[in-house]
């Protein structure tokens, strides 16, 4: 089963100031399931190192914008993520880069102006954005750091990789029915009726898998 990363977070020093931020737990998760690393700057030939960007507010918009020269970046790195998601049709989850603006869910700072370092709140990096509505789990990296997270998300891979492998979705019921069962005992036994019904079965599936991705989140 294709996991998508954040190429920086394996082995790839693709941050801005080329910094190692690898961890090597996700590079593990390489021995289970087939890691697909991608970084939509290097994508987008921005180079490494590279001048930062950032989200800026400004006119009432929000704009993504190079710090040395306030070049508008989004356009450009969004066509890079687009032709990374129509080459690898199979993703079928994706760890991403906490607080950066192309990889953060959520966590990327939205600036007052591109050099001081106050801030209006946060919002969703171009990957992540991207990745909404293609029934791809989704998560950021600082979630699986503590040993329990880490488990539990192996664990829900490996129901997720059963689904996409299991021929039957009986089959697959009675296998993860434990696993199910402790995700929602009611969802469960609508599963259970709903095993002739793939496109629903499959809906409330990724819904409680990603419902439980975000109970890891504090
Ligand atoms: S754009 Fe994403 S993958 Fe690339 S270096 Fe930044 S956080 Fe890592």
């Amino acid at each position: 089963m294709k996991i998508g990363i954040s190429a920086c977070l394996v082995d790839y020093p693709y941050r801005y100031n080329a910094e190692d931020v690898s961890l090597e737990s996700l590079k593990l998760l390489g021995r289970e399931f087939e890691l697909v690393p991608f970084c939509p700057e290097v994508s987008a030939n921005l180079g490494v190192p590279r001048e930062p960007i950032r989200f800026v507010k400004r006119n009432g918009g929000v704009y993504l914008l190079r710090t040395s020269d306030a070049r508008p970046l989004y356009g450009r790195i969004k066509r890079a993520v687009l032709n990374f998601l129509k080459a690898n049709p199979e993703l079928r989850a994706f760890i991403l880069k906490s607080k950066s603006p192309s990889c953060g869910i959520a966590s990327a700072k939205v600036y007052k102006n591109l050099h001081s370092e106050e801030y209006y709140g946060r919002t969703w990096g171009i990957l992540p954005k991207l990745l909404k509505g293609r029934n791809i789990l989704i998560v950021e990296e600082r979630y699986l750091l503590k040993e329990r997270n880490y488990r539990e998300f192996k664990e829900i891979l490996q129901v997720l990789k059963g689904f996409y492998s299991e021929k039957s979705l009986s089959i697959f019921h009675r296998r993860f029915c434990r696993k199910l069962r402790e995700l929602s005992p009611y969802w469960e036994k609508e599963l259970r009726k709903s095993t002739d019904s793939p496109s629903f079965y499959k809906k409330v599936l990724l819904m409680l898998l990603s419902r439980r991705l975000n109970k890891l989140y504090p």
